[in-house]
């Protein structure tokens, strides 16, 4: 058993690197070294390093097999390349397809998954959310195992990615076609209408205070004002006003934008669990002992149909 294995995934770069800055405080924990890989082209840039040293190696996990994802397909590569590694710990972003397989590959070893981890701490310790962020758990790996770790987005934060040294190395897993049980579909969040809010920079969310649909193109021209992506609390998916791929919270997406403007959004735990890695949090509400205010870097107490507007209007000023 020597080091850490950050296992990054294709196409979902910014939760990918933000694994590897995970790996990396690992290694400030245990005096590991890091190494990743990803399934696909050596070339990708899945394999960049966000910041500080580029890991030495990275292994590209190649199979015509692998081309769509599946389960089946993924456990047996991933199986193949720890068995090869022998490393102590392996970390992945916190993904759907993470979720999909990676608890069964830790099975593999006798092992469960720590999943969604906001934070470690010395031992090493791992620190996740429970109780819809209610409260916290502090989790210690006692088996000698290989320990299988999925970290939150926004919780490891990473720069922008600098180019590093990395050398990469190919690694084929033996699969047969007969192991593969499942035909994939279509990835969950690949079509153009999906989106994937896990990956903007800004995101103005509306709720119920919007009071009507109707309403909905005012926080729209302020999004699109801030080249902003458009969210929102779940009362708003759930009386179909916006597509529930929008929805933001413990039912919903996490986010960790930069920027997130919270319009008519009382704050109730569901909703600030899915945005506690967000940068700066503004929020535009009525009630001043609204929970929201609680978490807002900036406050706004006010009438958002007076506000939001006004606000539109002052981006645009600045811009022009
Ligand atoms: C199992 C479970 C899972 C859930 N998952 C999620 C989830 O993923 N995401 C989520 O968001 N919720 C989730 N919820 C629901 C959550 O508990 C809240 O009910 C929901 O977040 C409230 O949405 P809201 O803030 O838009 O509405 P409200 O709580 O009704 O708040 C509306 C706010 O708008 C303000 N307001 C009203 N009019 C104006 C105005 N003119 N100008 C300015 N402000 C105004 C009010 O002061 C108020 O604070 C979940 C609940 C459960 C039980």
């Amino acid at each position: 058993m020597s080091g850490i294995l950050v296992v990054q995934e294709a196409g979902r770069n910014r939760i990918s690197f933000e694994a590897l800055a995970a790996g990396r405080r690992l290694s400030e924990l245990t005096g590991l070294p890091v190494e990743t890989a990803a399934v696909g082209d050596p070339n990708a840039a899945v394999f960049v390093e966000p910041s500080g040293q580029p890991p030495a190696v990275a292994y590209a996990v190649k199979h015509p097999l692998l081309e769509k994802y599946t389960s089946d397909g993924y456990v047996l590569a991933f199986e193949q390349l720890i068995r090869k590694l022998e490393p102590s710990y392996i970390v992945f972003p916190h993904t759907y397809q993470s979720r999909d397989y990676v608890p069964r590959l830790a099975t593999r070893f006798g092992q469960v998954l720590l999943s969604d981890i906001v934070a470690m701490e010395a031992g090493p310790t791992f620190v996740r959310q429970v109780f819809q962020g209610k409260m916290t758990g502090t989790y210690r790996p006692l088996s000698g195992g290989p320990c299988f770790v999925s970290i939150q987005a926004g919780a490891f934060p990473a720069d922008q990615p600098v180019a590093g040294t990395t050398t990469i190395l190919p690694f084929e897993p033996q699969i047969d076609a007969a192991q593969i049980r499942t035909t994939p579909g279509a990835p969950f969040r690949g079509s153009s209408q999906t989106v994937d809010l896990g990956s903007a920079q800004r995101i103005v969310s509306v709720g119920r205070g919007i009071k009507e649909a109707e309403n909905l193109p005012l926080v729209q021209a302020l999004a699109t004002a801030l080249g902003a992506e458009i969210a929102a609390s779940r009362p708003i998916c759930d009386n179909g006003w916006l597509p529930m791929e929008r929805q933001v919270g413990s039912s919903g997406q996490t986010v960790a934008p930069k920027l997130y403007v919270a319009v008519g959004i009382s704050g109730a735990i569901q909703h600030l669990v899915g945005i506690k890695g967000s940068q700066c949090i503004v929020a535009i509400n009525k009630d001043p002992d609204a929970p929201i205010f609680e978490v807002a870097d900036y406050g706004i107490v006010g009438d958002l149909f007076e506000v939001v507007p006004a606000l539109t209007a002052a981006v645009k000023a600045a811009k022009a």
